[in-house]
């Protein structure tokens, strides 16, 4: 029976140690270098009594069996909400999405808008990037006040460096009649229908979704282990604690660029694609104020500049237990999303300041809720978003193919570095989807090339 390794607990690791148990595989074993489980999915309680997911965690829901995994897992302890998603421009709130509720920007911008729509040259297919892809689908004015400045600052990378491949399902696109309909007519289009519900952990955050693997594979989990090297010739993993290990099958789930680096023997051609993986930091911001919330919205979206970041939720909204005492009287939170990357400087030793600065400016608190705030908790996310970039197939399909020659499966958000396959259901999916390749040679569907 063959070893297999895997490498980090968060959710794609998770999934497939869920996976091999539910086989009843006995030869297994996941190393992860923090002392808990959960990796960007993971949450905490600050000292105040806070939890704080990093960034807005929302779980979206693409397929059965995790959808029965998490219903399992949490056994009824879950809340159930709509997705209620703004965006904050002109000073105001506009329904998500953006192109379908238009009518509420100012005459000048509905009229630049629509114009921009009725240019587009319905070339969308055949767009060579992204940014050229959001102008053929959207038009020069929707991409003017949404889509261009709001893209800027989730990806901190410039627009027309990156694919337009990945966008299927993740950005909505624009039916004209329907936007001419709702100006017209003042109709609200918004994306919280009946069926757009989400649930969410009644306490400890997302991070308890994968905070309850542990009881069921326990025998097989070694946290505290940092992987610190890869020998593949003598099939051999080494931990910062001199440790070794050997496998005859590698899971991966750690950045991989990361990985590539700490393995020995990769060919120059395969090690040199490492520089077409690019990747955004974030700094997410969580401020616990003392006061009531006075909304019922879930997330909120930021294209303009007089703050720094591109989301905020109002975390206390997901679940009472998000506060201290579970008392939402009392007390919420909001939590806030900055990216970074060498093309996009963030003030990191100032972030609370711009942050608390950012949301006065956009309404989101008064300068005298300032005195409420009782608790500050900073993230500083390395890895963030994998960014597609225009290489970045090119270089997976040059990296994958050689670490599966030598039996070695790189998975989930940065282990496979596919920003539409890497949420929390893809992740976990890939991780039950490889130990179904290895084990029962069946084809993989969340994770192609
Ligand atoms: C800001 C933000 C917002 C997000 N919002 C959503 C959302 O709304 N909905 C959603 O579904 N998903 C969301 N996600 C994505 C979600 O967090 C990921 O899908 C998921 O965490 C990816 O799981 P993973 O196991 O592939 O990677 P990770 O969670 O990164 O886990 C990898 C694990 O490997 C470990 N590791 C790394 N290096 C080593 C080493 N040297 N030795 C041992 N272990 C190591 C890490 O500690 C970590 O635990 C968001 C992510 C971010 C950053």
């Amino acid at each position: 029976m063959k070893k297999i390794i895997i490498l980090g607990a968060g959710p794609t690791g998770l999934g497939a140690a869920w996976r091999l148990r539910e086989l009843g595989y006995k030869n297994w074993a996941i190393y992860e270098k923090n002392g808990y489980v959960g990796g960007l999915a993971a949450s905490f309680v600050d000292n105040k009594g806070f939890t704080w997911d990093v960034g807005g965690h929302v779980l979206f829901s693409h397929y059965e069996y995790f959808d029965n995994l998490v219903f399992k897992l949490l056994n009824n302890e879950y809340l159930e909400h709509l997705r209620e998603s703004w965006i904050r421009i002109f000073n105001t709130w506009v329904p998500y999405p953006f192109q379908n509720n238009i009518r509420y920007l100012p005459k000048e911008a509905i009229y630049e808008c629509i114009s921009g729509l009725l240019n587009v040259n319905g070339n969308s297919k055949h767009s060579d990037n992204f940014h050229e892809w959001i102008m053929n689908t959207f038009g020069s004015g929707i991409v003017k006040y949404f889509m261009e400045p709001y893209n800027s600052k989730v990806w901190a990378y410039p627009l027309h460096e990156m694919s337009k491949d990945w966008i299927a399902e993740r950005v909505s696109v624009v039916d004209i009649q329907r936007v001419l309909k709702n100006v017209i007519f003042e109709l609200d289009d918004i994306s919280w229908g009946p069926n757009n519900k989400f649930i969410f952990p009644l306490h400890g955050g997302t991070g308890e979704i994968f905070r309850r693997f542990v009881p069921y594979i326990k025998d097989c989990l070694y946290l505290n282990k940092e992987v610190v090297g890869i020998d593949m010739k003598r099939k051999t993993v080494m931990f910062a604690d001199g440790e070794k290990e050997s496998y005859d099958c590698l899971i991966n789930t750690m950045p991989l660029d990361v990985f590539i680096k700490k393995a020995g023997r990769v060919p120059e051609t395969v090690r040199e694609q490492i520089s077409s993986l690019k990747h955004s930091n974030g700094l997410i911001v969580g401020l616990g104020f003392r006061k009531k919330i006075d909304n019922s919205k879930c997330w909120m979206y930021f294209p303009e500049n007089d703050n720094p970041f591109y989301r905020v939720t109002n975390f206390s909204n997901y679940s009472f237990n998000n506060v201290p005492y579970g008392d939402t009287e009392q007390f919420y939170s909001l939590m806030s999303e900055t990216s970074c990357s060498d093309y996009k400087r963030a003030d990191k030793d100032n972030i609370i300041e711009e942050t608390i600065q950012g949301l006065i400016n956009s309404g989101m608190i008064k300068e005298k809720d300032r005195e409420l705030i009782i608790s500050e908790y900073v993230m500083d996310v390395e890895y963030s978003y994998p960014i597609p970039t225009l290489q970045r197939d090119n270089a997976l399909k040059t990296i994958q193919p050689y670490l599966e020659s030598e039996n070695i499966f790189s998975r989930g958000r940065f282990g496979g570095w596919k920003y539409e396959a890497g949420n929390m259901d893809h992740s976990t999916m890939q991780g039950v989807e490889v130990v179904n390749k290895i084990l029962l040679n069946k084809d993989e569907t969340v994770y192609t090339l």
